[in-house]
Formats: structure tokens, sequence, C-alpha cells
């Protein structure tokens, strides 16, 4: 089965994210049985919105940028997914981000469907009063499909917990009532839950110590090398760091740093708020983007953007485990030589889901009015992070197939059960 799709707004290539994914539900109809007659539901997003973005900048210009927000699927429930704020955002990204939310949240079995929301804009290029605005205004644009009980949008890449709590107020105006649920990863004295800024990393090194005990990799001492160092990819190396293992190559988008005693990555993090990157930070060499990937490890973490991990990366990859911390990192090419070759890879869409599990419990948390502590936040997401796995590498395990595939087979069953008996309208 090829993965062409006849939508007429997207043309995506076999590496590009759309086509990545939708090679990737190729991959798992063998094991929906019966249910691949719902299939064709999971490749076309169920809706998605295009806005113009306008705001007057601080230099009197007006200036216009492309906002989106897709919603791939709400069988399961309402909407869920994070806000990108990046020059390179595309209609063709955000649909195929909001479907690996689509996967994401019913591999970890929250009552939610996948959206993605995305500003095509470089953030660092406006000025706070700039970066205000274009939130308020997109998600003014964007309230039409927005909503607790219809859509709720949270933290990715550039955007944060402030962010979060322009939204929130900009569609509490509009509605006339605080609506502290419509959004997640906010402030904690808006409603927001502790734990959840680290959830993300957290959850890649929870799937990540699962994975390295089944296969037998001891963490103290292993070798870990990181690209991202944003929310996901420096709490990841800060929980490896504890857990003895030694953070030996980071990557960001100021550079390359190597250290082969293994960075303390507490300095390394602080370093790296200050000044905006890592460049610069003294304790490590600095080496060329592309020697990265040869840096020998035995856990190689990509956090950073989709499409990182081509082939040819992958042929030179020295890791035993891949622990994607991004949503698509990795191509298919690229999948299958990893494969061959004995790596294992943990897809992102179990691997970097402990972000949205913990977003669940601040929206649970927020309709309660009643709020947890940051331990009872941590075991509950261990668990369900555990438990995930668990179930996913046995059925990997029972089909021999990679936990990417056992993963779409977990989640593609749920949704598309919860497609068949909610039944086609009309
Ligand atoms: N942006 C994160 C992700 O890709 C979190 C989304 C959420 O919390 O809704 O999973």
């Amino acid at each position: 089965m090829s993965s062409a799709n006849d939508l007429s707004y997207v043309h995506p290539s076999p590496t590009s994210p759309w086509g990545t994914y939708l090679s990737q539900v190729d991959r798992v109809r063998p094991y929906l049985g019966k249910l691949d007659r719902w299939v064709e539901t999971l490749k076309r997003p169920k809706r998605a919105l295009i806005v113009d973005v306008p705001i007057e900048l601080d230099d009197g210009s007006i200036a216009h940028f492309e906002g989106y927000r897709v919603q791939h699927n709400l069988s399961r429930g309402p909407g869920k997914g994070g806000v990108r704020f990046h020059p390179d955002v595309t209609l063709e990204e955000v649909m195929a981000l909001s479907a690996w939310m689509t996967v994401k949240c019913a591999a970890v079995n929250l009552p939610y469907g996948g959206a993605k929301g995305g500003i095509r804009v470089d953030p660092k290029k406006l000025s706070i009063t700039e970066l205000e605005k274009v939130t308020r205004r997109y998600t003014s644009e964007i309230g039409l499909i927005i909503g607790p009980h219809a859509d709720i949008p949270a933290p990715d890449v550039n955007t944060n917990g402030q962010i979060m709590a322009w939204m929130m107020d900009t569609y509490s105006m509009n509605t006339g009532a605080t609506a502290t649920g419509v959004v997640t990863g906010k402030p904690i004295h808006l409603g927001g839950s502790l734990g959840r800024v680290k959830a993300t990393g957290r959850g890649v090194f929870v799937t990540g110590q699962e994975a390295a005990r089944r296969i037998g990799l001891k963490l103290e001492g292993a070798r870990v090398a990181v690209q991202g160092f944003g929310n996901v990819g420096s709490v990841a190396a800060e929980l490896f760091a504890k857990a003895g293992a030694k953070v030996v190559a980071v990557q960001d988008h100021t550079g390359t740093l190597v250290n082969d005693r293994g960075f303390d990555v507490a300095q390394l993090s602080e370093f790296s708020r200050t000044n905006g990157g890592i460049a610069g930070f003294k304790e490590g060499a600095m080496v060329s983007d592309d020697a990265f990937w040869d840096v020998p490890c035995d856990v190689l973490v990509p956090a950073a953007l989709e499409g990182q991990l081509t082939a040819e990366r992958a042929r030179r990859v020295t890791a035993r485990l891949v622990l994607e911390g991004a949503n698509g990192p990795t191509v298919p090419e690229a999948d299958d030589i990893l494969a061959e070759r004995g790596v294992l890879v943990v897809p992102d869409v179990i691997c970097n889901a402990g972000g949205v599990t913990v977003s669940y419990f601040e929206w649970v948390q927020d309709f309660s009015s009643f709020f947890w502590t940051e331990d009872e936040i941590n075991q509950r997401l261990d668990r369900i992070m555990v438990g995930a796995f668990e179930n996913i590498w046995e059925k990997s395990a029972r089909h021999a197939i990679s936990l990417r595939t056992a993963t779409f087979a977990v989640a593609c069953e749920r949704i598309l059960i919860a497609r068949e008996e909610r039944g086609l309208y009309p």
C-alpha cells in the first residue's frame, strides 16, 4: 500500500512530516484486522483552520503571520496538543503533529483526540509586546474551534507558561468567564499543575529506563547524547545524569558540545537559560553539528525537531537505544536502518507522552478546582508511562514488530473502535 494521500492541500514527500506519518499508518494496517475498514479516518485531519494573524509592530508597521490549528481526530474526546511558534511551521507540519497527538493520547489512553497549532513566525525576532499581540490575536482567531471541552492547546516548541497565560486570558475575555481549562501548561497560580514543566523530559527518562532494563543496558555509566536542550532535552539529560549516566554530547540551535567525562547538566542548563543556548559553555569542546552523530554513545535522545534522523545519520548512530523526545525525529527509511542495525527506538508517541499526560492531570484539576501535590503527579505519571510501555512492549514482542508499529497498533485500535462505536453521522 503506498503512502500517497489524495488531499489537495498538501504535497508530502516520503521524508516530510505528513509523508512520514502516512507511512507509519500504512505499517500498522496489517495489525488492524476488521478495523482497517476505517483506516482512511487516520489519513486525513477532521478539520484544519488557517488564520491570518496581523499585528502592529513596535516600529508602527503592520506584519502578518500565518497561523494554524488542526484537529486531526476527535473520536475519543476533545482535541489536545501544543502550539508551536517557529519560522518553518507549515500546514503540513501541523497536520502531522496533530496526527501524532491523536496516536499519543490514545497510546497512553487519555480521553482525548489529537490537535496541534502553530504560527509561522520567529519569536526570537519579536519584542515581548509583539509576542503578546501575536499570541492574543492568534488565540482570538482560533477561538472559533478551541475550548475546554472542544480543543485544548498547550506549550510546544518556543511557547511556554506565559504564552499559555495570555491564551487563557484572551479566550476568557472573549467568552466572558475565566476558563482555566482551555489551555494546559499554565503558570501554577493560574490553574497550572505542579510537575508539568518537567513532565515530558521525565517521561522520556522513565520510558528510557524501562527500555534499557529490557535490553540489559545499565544506565549507570551509560553514555548519553542529547539533541535539543529545551524543556524536553535538558530535563531528560538531568534525570539521566542523576541516574548515574554520563551526558557526553549536547546539541542545540547555537552549536554542539562534547565532554567525554560527562557534563554537569545542572550547570549547563543554567548556562543555557541565561545565555539563550549552550554555545560558550566552558566545560566542553565545541565540535561541528555534523560530528554530533558520530559521538560514541549508548543512548541517543533526539529532542529537537522532526526529520533529524535521516537515513544517512541512522547509519552512523552508535547508540543501542534511541529515545524520541521530539515529535517525528526519525524518517521511515532511518527507522528501517536502525532496526536492521539492532538499535531499539522508543517512538515519540509513547516516549514523549509524559507532557500531555500531565496536561491531562492539569485539565482534570482545573475542572475539579482541587490540586494535587507534585509527588502525586509524578507517581501517577510514572504509573501511566510504565503501564503503557509494558503493554506496547508486549504487543511488539508478540507480533515481532517495532515499538513504533506496536504503539500505533495499540493506539489506532482504540481510536478506530471509538470511531466504529460512534458510527457515521448522518
Ligand atoms: N506539545 C506537547 C506534545 O507534543 C504537549 C501537548 C499537550 O500537553 O497537550 O506532546
